[in-house]
């Protein structure tokens, strides 16, 4: 493999920009951001790296709240050859503990306010503790002010790694997903394309940057592309709604997308100057993919996409965007639907594991080779964990995590079958279907139901909805109506944490 600076990606973010000047980033403080700031930003930051003792394929670790000087540190990481691990801003020592352990950084960046306990944390595995806050503050961004903006980007090969990210782990222990060079330019540059992205587009970017959707899908497009982005430190609907005047494209989970739903100010003449809606990272509601059209005209794209294997498929730019799809296989992706006990490819409408195969899939498992072979077919597919089918249209449907399938009485129930049944129902805002241990049954069917305030959702109304509509076994055994359901930061339901709170339901 040729090792060349070229094949960094940093390199092929930042070499031929037509305009150094071209605006970059935006802040709501009024702070412009160039692309030749960027870069120059990025130089010291990286002389720094390099003068703590980084040395390329070392780990940078990072558990910093969004900011620009923060977005800087995984530049400089890249272009310094080391390999960018992100944290999210969540974890507690005691998980930090686990992720530095295991990835054995040789520098940790943390807010100040952590650095103690942090700094006892590193110390073990012998990195070193530079701080950065939320105000951009802190003892890296003090040594990057007075150092040299000069930095010759680092030469890497296409496969050597530029970031480590770590699964959310709802299961087991959190993995470290290993990502080459080529993983994230070829993805992105596949996304400018898709989504045509174009130097014009003023991106709204509220999403963390600790995630694979706003570091790598949000940043990275949106630099390819020479396009810029209104950095925002979180979810503010109404805010969003007023940027909108000036921007183009919204990238969101779909909780951004109901969120904004809730605003009266969401109109036809508010949104006429984006031109693009994107949602992902977990499935987004039809009936909100519906409501959405309704409110604004745009149909929200829909797109599929995890840690390991950055973006998957994506809705059509031009043609039909499927409420509740996710759309086709971006160019250069392969993607099938398999039988998960034999691996062997199933008849187009069944349901399987979904199988992805791509320059998008990442490496492996960091430190975890037996777990990469185990998720990797002889063929090279990776078995993504989702359950789903592919449409006669070639459209891909997720049906949920394979973790998430619910077997009752030795039979396969699917939530999201039940979950639409459920859905549909007036009053429901969403429900969340779980299998909870059950002495007759393995597992007992188990919705849990959102619905508008004041609508007339019980469970016995639930039962008798479905009665007849689903076959015996899928019945939910039991039908709790809750205010809410438990989410992550990236609009995840929490199924794991459904499934501890219903533990004991059905025991004897
Ligand atoms: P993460 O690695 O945190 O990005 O999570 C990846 C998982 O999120 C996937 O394996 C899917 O289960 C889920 N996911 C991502 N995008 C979608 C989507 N558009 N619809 C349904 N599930 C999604």
């Amino acid at each position: 493999m040729n090792t060349t600076a070229s094949a960094n990606l940093f390199s092929r973010l930042f070499d031929n920009l037509d305009d150094p000047s071209r605006l970059a980033i935006e802040m709501l403080d009024g702070t412009r951001i160039s692309y030749a700031d960027l870069i120059a930003r990025a130089g010291q930051m990286a002389n720094v790296l390099v003068s703590r003792g980084v040395k390329p394929g070392d780990r940078v670790a990072a558990q910093t709240e969004k900011s620009v000087p923060a977005l800087v540190l995984y530049l400089a990481t890249v272009r310094a050859g080391a390999v960018y691990l992100p944290l999210n801003t969540a974890y507690t020592l005691n998980e930090l503990e686990y992720f530095i352990g295991d990835a054995e950084p040789s520098l940790v960046v943390c807010d100040p306010s952590k650095a103690e306990g942090i700094g006892a944390i590193a110390a073990k595995s012998k990195a070193r503790v530079e701080t950065l806050g939320a105000d951009g503050k802190g003892s890296l961004t003090d040594a990057a002010a007075s150092a040299d903006a000069a930095f010759t980007t680092v030469a890497r090969a296409n496969d050597d790694l530029a970031a480590i990210l770590y699964t959310s782990g709802t299961t087991g222990r959190s993995k470290g997903a290993m990502l080459t060079h080529d993983n994230l330019a070829s993805n992105s540059l596949s996304l400018v394309d898709y989504w045509r992205f174009t130097k014009d587009d003023v991106l709204i970017h509220a999403l963390p940057i600790y995630h694979t959707h706003g570091l790598f899908v949000a940043s990275n497009v949106t630099l390819f592309a020479r396009a810029s982005m209104i950095f925002l430190p979180k979810l503010d609907p109404e805010l969003i709604i007023k940027l909108m005047a000036r921007s183009t494209v919204l990238m969101g989970v779909p909780t951004f997308y109901t969120r904004l739903l809730q605003s009266p100010n969401l109109t036809k003449e508010t949104t006429k100057h984006m031109r693009l809606f994107i949602s992902g990272s977990a499935p987004l509601l039809a009936d909100t993919h519906r409501e959405w059209s309704a409110r604004t005209g745009f149909a929200i794209l829909e797109r599929y996409g995890m840690t390991e294997t950055n973006m998957n498929t994506s809705n059509p730019y031009d043609g039909d965007r499927v409420p509740g799809a996710v759309g086709l296989p971006l160019p250069g992706v392969s993607v099938r639907v398999t039988d998960p006990e034999t691996g062997k490819e199933i008849a187009r409408d069944s349901i399987g594991m979904i199988e992805v195969k791509g320059p998008n899939v990442f490496k492996g498992y960091w430190r975890m080779p037996e777990k990469t072979k185990a998720e990797f077919r002889d063929d090279g597919f990776f078995i993504t964990g989702d359950l789903g089918k592919i449409d006669d249209k070639g459209y891909v449907h997720i049906l949920g995590r394979g973790k998430d399938l619910v077997i009752s009485g030795g039979f396969n129930v699917y939530p999201k079958e039940i979950e639409s049944e459920i859905d549909a129902m007036p009053g429901v805002i969403e429900s969340a279907v779980i299998g909870v241990p059950h002495a007759d049954f393995g597992e007992g069917v188990t919705a849990v139901v959102v619905c508008n305030k004041g609508a007339d959702v019980t469970e016995a109304g639930v039962l008798q909805a479905l009665d007849g509509r689903l076959a015996k076994f899928k019945m939910p055994k039991r039908v709790f109506v809750v205010d809410e359901l438990p989410r992550n930061a990236m609009g995840k339901v929490q199924k794991n944490i459904l499934r501890d709170t219903y533990a004991k339901i059905y025991a004897k």
